[in-house]
């Protein structure tokens, strides 16, 4: 189903839904390419003429009625998102509060765009600075989060005052559809909002190489994010790209091990560890890497591994099967480079169901040689290497492209200042394995992107700014 100029419209390509815990089809819905997109665009460039002019105030007011139906809709949505996801239920019922949590904080920031006056070079001129949309903005988004990174790009664009043409992961469409439904029912004038579903290098190309678009905003894998750089520079587009991570988890000898363990477990199971903050690589200090393991690995091999829709579940399967032969390949690779699996280390089969699933899996003796420890690896896969020194690890840490999460546990505050400061990452947690909230800045730096999502930063990314000066006496 794609959604344009204010109607939902069916075309005759269509595309199934998979649930990547049973296989099953969910649904079969309309795609369209490169001429949707291309008419999208201009839907969204005209809409852009009126919008823009909106009050803060109104673009408030839509967006807190946007805020009203998803709650109304919530549970609704919870389940989309495991079916099309399989993150287990209640991890989409938090999916579902932090996507109202950005529109709800845009609602609140529309309302709080401010510019500046500048003190004057002469008596008789009067400098400011104003803040303008910026446009047409293309939003491609993942399918980890199917809902909040869609409304964390959204909220953010419509509160500053550009249009949108969004095309989410074709694995999971419906939850974007359901935003799309709230939009509708909210009564966002026509063309503000559009969503395009159907091939990803089709509607890319067109909405990196079409000059309306004026914002590229990405969500996605280096690789994707890089072509769409390219791509966006001959029409010199502005750019938010949140892409890869490979987060290393520090555990100095200093740290309170049992927290530490604990940490692993939500920065590394969480979403079956599809996400870009996912703890990639642990460093233990050597002398408790031993009483790590065993720890990290006893609380590891207790959890419960099934389909997303049934109580108690821990972690639901991967997104699909070339996620899971990925995982299968490293975990592979890690065994030949002499890693011990301390627990888990195959697919997990349930009795006739045809799910992705895979063993939570913790590998000791994980060494630079492994795939894993430059690969993002986006599964339930956590490898143990061990270090001596605060300077080494601090290096080791370092290596590589990536740079958007990474954490530390220590006691020590001077050490967890020092190594906060050292670490070349975006985003950082001293004892502390779930930092991102609403108001906070998520973005990379190096190959993990450019610009920020969330709180005021996210806000400017949609914004240009204009600067005027009047000669008046
Ligand atoms: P992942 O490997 O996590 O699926 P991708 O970067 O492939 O990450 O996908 C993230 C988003 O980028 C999805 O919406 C996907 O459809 C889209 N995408 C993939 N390839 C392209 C492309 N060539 N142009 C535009 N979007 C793309």
């Amino acid at each position: 189903m794609l959604y344009i100029n204010g109607e939902w419209i069916e075309t005759e390509n269509k595309m199934d839904v998979i649930n990547p815990a049973t296989a099953e089809i969910i649904k079969t819905i309309s795609i369209g390419g490169q001429l949707e997109t291309k008419e999208a665009i201009t839907k969204a460039k005209e809409a852009f003429k009126t919008w823009k002019k909106t009050t803060g105030n109104d673009r408030s007011t839509y967006l807190k009625e946007v805020v009203r139906l998803m709650k109304e809709k919530a549970t609704k949505m919870a389940e989309i998102i495991t079916k099309e996801n399989g993150k287990p239920l209640a991890d989409a019922k938090s999916e579902v509060a932090g996507a109202i949590g950005y529109l709800e904080w845009y609602a609140e920031e529309a309302k709080r765009i401010y510019g500046d006056t500048l003190p004057a070079s002469q008596p008789d001129k009067h400098l400011m600075v104003i803040k303008e949309p910026v446009g047409v903005c293309a939003a491609i988004t993942p399918w980890n989060f199917p809902l909040s990174m869609v409304t964390r790009k959204i909220a953010p664009a419509l509160a500053a005052g550009c249009t949108v043409v969004l095309k989410p992961a074709p694995a999971t469409p419906l939850s974007a559809i359901m935003v799309f439904d709230c939009f509708h029912e909210a009564g966002l004038p026509k063309g503000v909002v559009n969503l395009v579903i159907g091939p990803a290098e089709e509607i890319g190309n067109e909405m990196t190489s079409n000059p309306n678009v004026r914002k590229v905003t990405f969500t996605g894998s280096t690789k994707v994010g890089k072509m769409l750089l390219r791509d966006s520079v001959a029409t010199v587009k502005k750019i938010s790209m949140e892409l890869g991570g490979h987060a290393p988890l520090i555990v100095f000898d200093d740290a309170d091990i049992d927290q530490a363990v604990e940490g692993v477990m939500m920065s590394k199971f969480k979403n079956s560890g599809q996400t870009c903050i996912s703890t990639n690589r642990i460093y233990v200090a050597e002398n408790i890497a031993d009483e790590f393991g065993e720890k990290l690995a006893e609380k590891t091999s207790r959890l419960r591994v099934g389909n997303g829709t049934e109580n108690g579940i821990d972690v639901g399967p991967l997104i699909n099967k070339d996620a899971l032969k990925k995982v299968e390949e490293q975990v592979q690779d890690a065994k030949t480079h002499n890693g011990k699996i301390l627990c888990g280390g195959k697919t997990f089969e349930i009795d006739n169901v045809n799910g992705c699933f895979y063993e939570p899996t913790v590998i000791q003796n994980a060494n630079e040689n492994m795939r894993i420890a430059t690969e993002e690896t986006f599964g339930p896969i956590a490898p143990i290497f061990t270090f001596k020194g605060e300077e080494e690890v601090i290096e080791r840490a370092n290596h590589g492209t990536y740079g958007l999460a990474a954490y530390c546990y220590t006691k020590d505050i001077g050490r967890g200042f020092r190594v906060m400061r050292e670490l070349e990452y975006g985003i950082v947690g001293i004892n502390d394995p779930a930092p991102i909230v609403i108001q906070a800045p998520f973005g990379g730096v190096k190959e993990s992107g450019m610009g920020k999502e969330g709180g005021k930063y996210g806000l400017d990314e949609y914004l240009e700014e204009k600067y005027v000066s009047i000669h008046a006496t």
